[in-house]
């Protein structure tokens, strides 16, 4: 697998001089636009890396996977789907269009920004501290490492540029789908896409989901198999931007991806993958990345369809 997977890396590692390291968040333009990485996690627990698999970078997107999970447990999925829809956009991942013309007025999903601002504000806990400590522990259980943490320069980049991300959420805030205070849960959601992690943290939270809600390494459930299916079922329709039915039919499992470059797959009862390049596309997913999970999906014939 090793072998493989050096294999993979070093034939898509090209694809990632036509891509462009995100720079609307400045702190991010200082990746290097040429790492490619991967890690795969078998559900019988066994870790496979090749390339810049250590470097880390911040989930970004990938924690809305994570913040979904939290919000249907601490809410139930009735309660989360009332002030968030599952259905698929083609427009972009901060798109506002939609917030006003659809009715009613909710985010159309909750993998775009206005739909994870919206989940993350269903999240409990008495303050924005407690509330993502909360998040920051289960991301840790989830990963099997305790040493994750955030990227401070991340964070405060994020919080003094993201103006687009304030728009969305004093929108909903306007049509009653956030209830409380707007800049605490802004402040939850930059410092939750400011984690820093590496390929194999992200594989492993691919193994959990792809094991139906049980830790790989230790038997232990830490959500109910109903969570994890809904939130696999979100990703392959909209994990993956605006790309979500291109990567539904090339890679065929679910995914969801985020500006640091990361992406997460899992493959149900098979294996949880992480990749990174931070080199993206124009729709905001790593183009080596896909590339990579393109040529695996085919090699090891991963996809669910
Ligand atoms: N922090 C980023 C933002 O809110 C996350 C976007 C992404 O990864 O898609 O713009």
């Amino acid at each position: 697998m090793e072998k493989l997977l050096s294999t993979l890396v070093e034939n898509n590692v090209k694809y990632a001089v036509e891509g462009k390291v995100a720079s609307y968040i400045p702190e991010l333009n200082k990746a290097d636009s040429m790492s490619l990485g991967i890690c795969v996690t078998t559900l019988d627990g066994e870790e496979h890396c090749a390339g810049k698999y250590e470097e880390k970078f911040t989930i970004q997107s990938i924690s809305k996977v994570i913040t979904l999970m939290l919000a249907i447990l601490d809410n139930g999925r009735e309660n989360v789907f009332k002030k968030v829809g599952m259905e698929p956009t083609a427009d972009a991942f901060n798109s506002i269009i939609n917030l006003e013309t659809k009715n009613p007025h909710r985010p159309l999903n909750p993998m775009i920004n206005s739909g994870a601002i919206a989940t993350v504000s269903l999240i409990e806990g008495e303050n924005r501290d407690k509330i993502f400590e909360r998040i920051l522990k289960f991301t840790r259980k989830i990963t099997g490492n305790p040493e994750i943490n955030i990227d401070e320069d991340v964070y405060n980049s994020e919080r003094k540029t993201g103006d687009r991300n304030r728009a969305l959420a004093y929108f909903m805030k306007s049509t009653g789908i956030i209830d409380g205070d707007v800049e605490e849960v802004l402040d939850v959601y930059f410092k939750q896409c400011s984690i820093k992690a590496n390929c194999r943290d992200i594989s492993r939270i691919g193994a959990v989901l792809a094991n139906n809600g049980v830790l790989p390494w230790n038997g232990e459930r830490v959500i109910p198999g109903y969570v994890a299916r809904i939130v696999k079922t979100i990703m392959v329709t909209c994990g993956m931007y605006d790309a979500s039915g291109d990567i539904a039919v090339n890679v065929g499992v679910p995914c969801k991806s985020g500006v640091g470059g990361g992406i997460l797959a899992a493959v149900p009862m098979r294996m949880g993958i992480g990749v990174f390049g931070p080199a993206l596309d124009t729709k905001g997913n790593s183009i080596a990345g896909v590339k990579i999970l393109e040529e695996l999906s085919k090699e090891l014939d991963l996809s669910i369809f």
